[in-house]
């Protein structure tokens, strides 16, 4: 007998491979997509529309959180955000992330408890962008709190595959994370100079 899990979907690309590795492992997963994060509203836009489109293709039930939250989620993150997490990224990773991680899983943890879900994971899990261990302690913290289940696989195993499942179906491929600050470091060339010449004294 099949499972019922909640997905959340960062996006499209990143649910194909979580969603036929669940689907092997005799789950049905059913798709959420809840990413406050996204920048521009255009983008944002585009990312449900493909997870959307995505899950219509393979036959998978998809809800969404419909309301663009960019203001809130600047709330919650400019007061870590400053030059130097910029720039330096302590151990790779950005304070403003782990915000990012807690707001998102800590609505999906809930939208499971509140519609019956017993279980929970998330194609974060998938990316190799992410921190990882530090997204784990998040999930297990909220499912604790709604007394539902997470789920844990590192999906990252599947990456090429996934990449290769994008392709075949046609779906858009973002190139930076998502929030304004991630599209600043993927395209600005001051920051990449910043962050070289930090780095060079850093030697
Ligand atoms: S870089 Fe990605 S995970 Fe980090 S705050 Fe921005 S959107 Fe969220």
């Amino acid at each position: 007998m099949t499972e019922k899990i909640l997905l959340h979907m960062c996006c499209g690309p990143c649910a194909c491979w979580p969603t036929k590795k669940l689907r092997e492992e005799n789950f049905e997963p059913v798709g959420f997509f809840f990413n406050p994060n996204i920048h521009p509203h255009t983008e944002w836009k585009l990312r449900l529309k493909t997870a959307r489109d995505f899950a219509a293709k393979v036959g998978m039930n998809f809800f969404a959180d419909n309301h663009y939250r960019l203001r809130e989620f600047l709330e919650k993150v400019l007061p870590v955000v400053d030059e130097a997490d910029t720039i330096q990224f302590g151990d790779g990773f950005h304070k403003r992330c782990g915000i990012c991680y807690s707001w998102r899983l800590c609505e999906v943890a809930r939208f499971a408890a509140e519609n019956n879900f017993k279980t929970f994971t998330s194609t974060l899990f998938y990316s190799r962008h992410q921190n990882h261990e530090l997204m784990k302690k998040i999930a297990e913290t909220f499912a604790k709190k709604f007394g539902v289940n997470f789920f844990y696989e590192d999906f990252r195993a599947g990456w090429q595959e996934g990449i290769d499942l994008s392709r075949e179906l046609g779906l858009y491929r973002q190139n930076y994370c998502g929030c304004i600050f991630s599209e600043e470091e993927r395209f600005s060339n001051d920051l990449r100079k910043a962050r070289k010449k930090f780095f060079t004294r850093q030697r």
